[in-house]
This record gives C-alpha cells, structure tokens and sequence, in this order.
C-alpha cells in the first residue's frame, strides 16, 4: 500500500451550544487516511459523522485538535476534497453535460477543454448519450451519476461521500456501487482516497478497505477495521458474511457468549432460544419510540405506560428485541444499541436487511435452512418442520415457533411459505447478505 498520508485529524473535539447547555458531537478524534485508503465511517446517527466529513472538507473548524492535510494544518475549504452527500444539488435548469462542465469552469478549465473533458466523465460513469437531458428526466441513480461525474471533474484527490446511496432505489445503489468500485479499482480517477458515510453495514463491506465503526454520546471511534477482501466481492464468501457479522457484533454491543445470547439449534446441547411472538411492526414500533425519547436508557414501567401495552407484551418484545441486538436489557432500563439505532433510521428496505442478517445469525433459523437446503426442492411442509421442531418444544409451543419463524423469515425475506400448501420455502437468496443494501 502507498504510504502517503493525506489526512490526519489529532484529538479533534466539537462541541456546539445550546442555551448554557455544551454538547459534545464529537470526541477524541484520531484519525488517518492515506492514499490508496478507500474508507468507510459507520456508525448511528448523531454519532457526528457528517460533523467529521464537515471538519475534513474545511467546511468548519472543530472546537479544539489538529486538522493536517498533507502534513499541513488546514486553514478554510479544502480544495484537495469534495463531498458527494445523499442527493446531490444538481441546477435543474441545466442539461446533464452543462452541469458538469460548470464545475470545470468554475475550477479555471480553459473553455475549450471543458466539453471534452465533462463528455469523457459521464461516459466514465456510464451516461453515454443523456449529455443533453436535464435532471428532472432522470432517475435518481442516473442523476446521482450525473453527481459523480461533476465531483470527479473537479479532480479531488480525497472524495468524501456522506451516504451517496441511501436516497435510491435497490438496483441504482447496487449498480452505482460497482461502478464506483469500477471507477476505483480501476485506476482510471485521479482520485486518491474515499471517505465514505453510510449506515449500511454490507454496503461497507462490499466496498471499504477499511471501516471505521463510531458511536455516541459523545461521537467517538469505537474500532478500525482493515477489510483485506479482493475486489469484486462476493456477497456470499463465507469471509465475506464472517465480516459483516463482525461489524454487526461491534454494533449491537453483544454482552454475552454468543452460545447464551443466541441459544443453540434444536436437537443440539444447550437450550434452544425460543423466538418471542411478536409482529414486526410492533417491534419497529417499540424501537422508534425508543429512539424519540431523549434519554439513552428507558425504564421499562415507564415504556409500558408510554406505548399503553400490557407487560407480557412489552416483554415479549423486549426479548425480541434483545435476541435481536438492537436493545441491551439491564436492571430494568432498556438501552438502544447502535444496530437498534441504525434499524430506527433505515429504510423499509434496509430495515429488512438489517433484520435477515442478524436472523440468518439465529440458531434456530441455521437449523431450518439447513433442514431445507438438505431437500431436493428446497421446500418443506409445515407438518414436517413442526415434527422437527417438536424434538425440542411442546406441541403447541412447536406450533407457535414455526409460526413466527415464517412470519419473521418472510419479513427478513429469507424464508417463503405458500399458505395454500403449507409450504415452507428457502428463498433463492436466502443465503445471501445484503439483498436490498438500500
Ligand atoms: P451523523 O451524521 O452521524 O448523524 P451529525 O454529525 O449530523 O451526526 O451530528 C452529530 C451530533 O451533533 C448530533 O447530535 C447533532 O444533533 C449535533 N449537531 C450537528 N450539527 C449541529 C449544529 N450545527 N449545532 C448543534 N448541534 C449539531
Ligand atoms: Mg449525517
């Protein structure tokens, strides 16, 4: 790996008033990225990593520690970085190719050069032939494109993207992904190193060198990561998913074995977990209420007197939601962890990626794909799982089991059931992590 250092952030500190009140957004901030670094920073929101790409950018100076560039210390914008953020500002007025031209004009490009150079950027970025469109005839992902190209025309040698794929559907993030994967691992940018916001945990995978995991109160980096996968990657590498279940982990602040938090398969030793029943919308309920109350840890009374549910509701729920690592339940508070959080904030789609993996996690749910994938069709009648099941729970409570195993495996998208047959299915990508990646 190269070993030029490009950014370097010492003990950086913000902190911003409110009335008499300090809060501090950020904290302790060490920070390198060399050239050649492609950088995830992930973490909740208000963990201050829109502060930090802000602080790099020049865009603010921190309260208090060193901000280098190239060894020097930075004084106002820096020109060596630009930021892409979640839709980018294009002028609606303006066709596709005037809006990256704009940006090489404005950068002192002689006008002569200017249309050669803003056609060859939205060719590179797969935009051949819309040069003369204007935004509002665009998707989102092509207009996000459009975005790249300009960023790209102004060269920077450090590209700082706050959560470039968060506003588009599922098949534009994934086919801009790999296209900036392309663009990167290709050489074929100026581009020194990527600084990459996002909530999503596969799409750090999928793409990062490194990730930088963060959390709050106060925003801080919690663990550095080095992601040494080859390029392309597979999203169903065992390495692959291994890694993912690591940053979930950091993420949902795991307190115990995984044997004890997680139970055990049916029919192995050790007591097999049983899955609270609970609906999905209940939980994301529970979570968002969570996350609108203020205070980081809740009082159980409290929250079954706010969300109006009886107490053999709530704590159905706050089992879920534990077996599920997106609370930590301790001497009756309830604490949201960051994986709970980064559910909170995610959407429909990234919702149910973020529960598929962590069930896909769940014993119980290895258990029945491996008890699917062992048949031919890769289906099974609900009778026979329910037999299976009876090995380990009573019959009603065997009943009740598969029950929520469908229901959540059809949320998380992992399992099918065909009510009219009373099938059990394995959805083809059952097996596969990040399917939305939204
Ligand atoms: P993230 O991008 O990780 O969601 P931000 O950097 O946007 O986090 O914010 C970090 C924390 O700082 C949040 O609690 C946010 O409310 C607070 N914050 C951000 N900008 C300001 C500001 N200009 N004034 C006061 N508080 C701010
Ligand atoms: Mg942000």
């Amino acid at each position: 790996m190269n070993e030029e250092k490009l950014l370097e952030l010492e003990n950086v500190v913000q902190s911003y008033h409110s009335g008499r009140r300090t809060f501090v957004a950020v904290q302790d901030i060490n920070l390198t990225v060399q050239a050649g670094e492609f950088v995830a920073l992930l973490g909740p929101s208000g963990c201050g990593k829109s502060t930090l790409l802000r602080i790099i950018t020049g865009l603010q100076r921190p309260t208090s520690g060193k901000v280098l560039y190239r060894n020097q210390p930075l004084h106002g914008v820096n020109s060596h970085a630009t930021i892409v953020f979640q839709t980018f500002a294009l002028f609606p007025w303006l066709s596709v190719l005037d809006n990256v031209e704009i940006a090489l004009k404005a950068r002192g490009v002689p006008a002569s050069l200017c249309t050669p150079r803003a056609l060859d950027l939205l060719d590179r970025v797969g935009l051949d032939g819309f040069e003369s469109a204007y935004p509002r005839e665009l998707s989102g992902g092509m207009r996000q494109k459009v975005g790249f190209a300009r960023a790209m025309a102004v060269e920077p040698e450090l590209l700082c993207l706050d959560e470039p794929f968060s506003a588009l559907d599922v098949l534009s993030a994934e086919s801009l992904r790999n296209d900036l994967i392309e663009l990167w691992t290709s050489g074929s940018i100026p581009i020194k190193a990527i600084l990459m916001v996002t909530h999503n945990i596969e799409e750090a995978v999928l793409m990062a060198g490194r990730i930088v995991v963060m959390d709050k109160e106060p925003g801080r980096i919690v663990a550095d990561i080095p992601n040494p996968l080859p390029y392309p990657r597979q999203r169903k590498a065992i390495a692959f998913t291994q890694l993912v279940d690591r940053v979930y982990g950091l993420l949902a602040g795991q307190t115990q074995p995984e044997h004890v938090e997680m139970g055990t398969a049916p029919g192995e030793p050790g007591q097999t977990r049983s899955l609270p029943p609970i609906a999905i919308n209940d939980l994301a309920g529970l979570l968002e209420h969570m996350a609108i109350t203020a205070t980081p840890h809740v009082d159980i009374y409290q929250l079954a007197s706010d969300l109006g549910l009886d107490s053999d509701h709530l704590l159905r729920l706050l089992d879920a939601v534990e077996l599920l690592g997106f609370a930590t339940i301790l001497q009756g508070d309830v604490t949201l962890t960051p994986l709970g959080e980064t559910f909170v904030e995610a959407s429909i789609l990234g919702r149910k990626d973020i529960f598929a993996t962590r069930i896909r996690r769940l014993p119980i749910f290895r258990w029945v794909f491996a008890l699917l994938r062992a048949t031919a069709q890769h289906h099974l009648g609900w009778n026979v799982v329910k037999a299976a099941l009876e090995l380990e729970f009573p019959p009603a409570e065997a009943a009740r089991q598969l029950d929520t195993l469908v229901d959540w495996g059809r949320y998380g998208e992992v399992l099918a059931y065909d009510d009219r047959n009373e099938l059990l299915a394995l959805e083809p990508e059952a097996d596969r992590v990040g399917v939305h990646t939204a």
